[in-house]
């Protein structure tokens, strides 16, 4: 079985307080984009789930959340592991706040269901994905989401208008337990306008959307990463982004294009900076 592991987008991403269990409220809008990474699942009968993939340091066994998700669905199902062989052609950049990881384990999740015939359902198979991580729900749904709590409680959105996405992916790294320790403590300087980018959703209004979108993980960055994402944010919308952000807890940055000449003008400009840059679309 082949199957494709869409990364995400973070359009909004806000951080409503922590909670009395460790974890933080969150509340986001989440966006699905082309750029994907290519999952091929073989059952192998030994019992044990195998991955490999084009990147050396990725784990190859059960550590990998391609991994989980399988032994997570056996368990759901009651059944034995029949064991697998999963290559994924990982082309999402890793550690980047694209939920690379999360999405290999939704697309296992939804092509272990269609090989059974889909006896689960997608918000059913977001449950067991719920147990690998906090994003993998909303990867097993995918498109234009509400995510809230942890970011597993998903109201479905009208979608995004399609446009084109340019975004870069630095070449450091953020640690996202560090950057949830430290929100705490940051004044947020400006918080996303949530329920107006619903509205524009609803209107159909891409402009709208773009205008507010905003991540307030970037106030909690260190001083020179916050630069950087910054400096990029910068050459998106000199070069014609509608809106530009940063996903996850980056540290990549990402514009919203309604014209594609300007797109590829700044994924030229951006190449420059170092890093990965891709440009893509959304679906
Ligand atoms: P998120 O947006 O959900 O915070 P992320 O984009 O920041 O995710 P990922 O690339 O999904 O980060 O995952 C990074 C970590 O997960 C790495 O430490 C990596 O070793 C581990 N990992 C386990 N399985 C995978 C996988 N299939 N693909 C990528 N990373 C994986």
């Amino acid at each position: 079985m082949e199957v494709l592991a869409h990364a995400k987008l973070n359009l909004t991403l806000d951080v409503l307080g922590k909670r009395p269990d460790g974890y933080h409220d969150l509340r986001m809008i989440m966006q699905s984009v082309a750029l994907a990474d290519a999952l091929t699942l073989k059952e192998n009968g030994s019992g044990e789930v195998r991955v490999s993939t084009n990147l050396h340091f990725l784990p190859n066994n059960e550590k990998n959340l391609a991994a989980q998700a399988a032994l997570r669905w056996w368990e759901a199902r009651g059944q034995t592991p029949r064991g697998l062989d999963i290559t994924i052609e990982k082309r999402v950049p890793v550690c980047a706040g694209m939920a690379g990881g999360s999405s290999d384990a939704a697309a296992v999740l939804r092509a272990l269901n269609r090989a059974e015939g889909e006896p689960l359902s997608p918000p059913d198979l977001a449950k067991i994905g719920e147990r690998v991580g906090s994003d993998v729900p909303y990867c097993v749904i995918g498109g234009t989401a509400l995510a809230e709590g942890r970011g597993e409680v998903l109201t479905p959105l009208p979608s995004l208008p399609r446009c084109w996405v340019v975004l870069c992916k630095p070449e450091f790294s953020i640690s996202t337990p560090a950057l949830f320790a430290k929100i705490d403590s940051v004044r947020l300087r400006c918080r996303p306008d949530t329920q107006g980018a619903v509205a524009a959703l609803g209107a159909g209004d891409l402009a709208g959307v773009a205008r507010r979108m905003y991540n307030v993980f970037e106030d909690a960055l260190p001083e020179r990463q916050h630069a950087r994402v910054n400096d990029l944010k910068n050459v998106l919308i000199q070069c014609g982004a509608l809106g530009a952000s940063m996903s996850g807890t980056g540290p990549t940055a990402f514009g919203l294009f309604d014209d594609e000449s300007c797109a590829q003008q700044a994924r030229e400009r951006l190449s420059d900076f170092g890093g990965e840059v891709f440009l893509t679309y959304t679906v």
